[in-house]
C-alpha cells in the first residue's frame, strides 16, 4: 500500500496544470482582500459621481420596508457585468503570469463583492433573516449601525459595508450613534417582523 507524497497532497489531483494548492489559496485570498478594498472604492465612487442605482438605494431606504430594501439590493447582474469587464481588462496579465493565478485573484475579488458583500448588505437591511442571538449581539449592532449611520446621517462616511475598519484606516469612519447601534431601530421593527426591543 502506498501513501501520497506531500507534493501530491498539496496539488489539485484532477488538474493537468499541477497547480500548487498553497499558491492557489494565496492567489484566491489575495483576490478576496483586494475585493474588500474594491468594495470600499466602488462605494466611494458611487457617491462621488452620484451613480443613479446607488442613489436609488439610498432613497428606497427611507420609503420601503426593510425587507423590500434588502431584496431589491440583491441584483447581481451589475456586479457580474463589472467583473466580466475586469477580467477582460486584466486578461493581458495572463501573458506575464499564469492564467490560473490571474483567474484565482479575480475569482477571490468576485467572491467578496458578488457574494459576501451582497449577502452582508442585505442582512444588514433586513436583520430578521438572522438568528435572534446574532442580531442582538453587540458586535452585530455596531457593524450594522455603521452602515445605518451612512444611510441616515453620513453619506460621505462609512463606505465599507463588510469591514468598517477600512473606514478607520482611510479616516472616513463615523461611529454609529447609540439610538440604532445598540437598539433595533424602529424601521427594523415593522408589524410582524418578529423583532422586539
Ligand atoms: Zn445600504
Ligand atoms: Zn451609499
Amino acid at each position: 500500500m502506498t501513501f501520497p507524497t506531500k507534493s501530491v497532497v498539496l496539488t489539485f489531483h484532477a488538474s493537468p496544470y499541477n497547480i500548487p494548492m498553497p499558491t492557489a489559496c494565496a492567489c484566491f485570498f489575495s483576490g478576496w482582500l483586494a475585493g474588500i478594498f474594491l468594495e470600499y472604492a466602488l462605494h466611494w465612487i458611487m457617491h462621488r459621481f452620484a451613480l443613479g442605482f446607488h442613489i436609488g438605494h439610498h432613497r428606497e431606504f427611507f420609503h420601503l420596508p426593510p425587507r423590500a430594501v434588502a431584496v431589491r439590493t440583491l441584483d447581481p447582474r451589475l456586479d457580474l457585468l463589472f467583473f466580466a469587464a475586469v477580467l477582460a481588462v486584466c486578461s493581458p496579465l495572463m501573458l506575464v503570469w499564469p492564467w490560473w493565478a490571474v483567474t484565482l485573484v479575480w475569482a477571490g475579488a468576485l467572491w467578496h463583492v458578488v457574494f459576501v458583500y451582497e449577502a452582508c448588505h442585505a442582512l444588514m437591511h433586513h436583520e430578521a433573516w438572522l438568528p435572534k442571538v446574532l442580531r442582538e449581539s453587540r458586535a452585530f449592532r455596531w457593524w450594522r449601525g455603521c452602515h445605518f449611520e451612512h444611510h441616515f446621517h453620513a453619506p460621505a462616511a462609512n463606505f465599507s459595508v463588510t469591514c468598517p475598519w477600512l473606514d478607520i484606516l482611510f479616516r472616513t469612519y463615523a461611529p454609529p450613534r447609540p439610538s440604532y447601534a445598540e437598539l433595533p431601530h424602529p424601521k427594523l421593527r415593522p408589524e410582524g417582523d418578529g423583532i422586539t426591543v
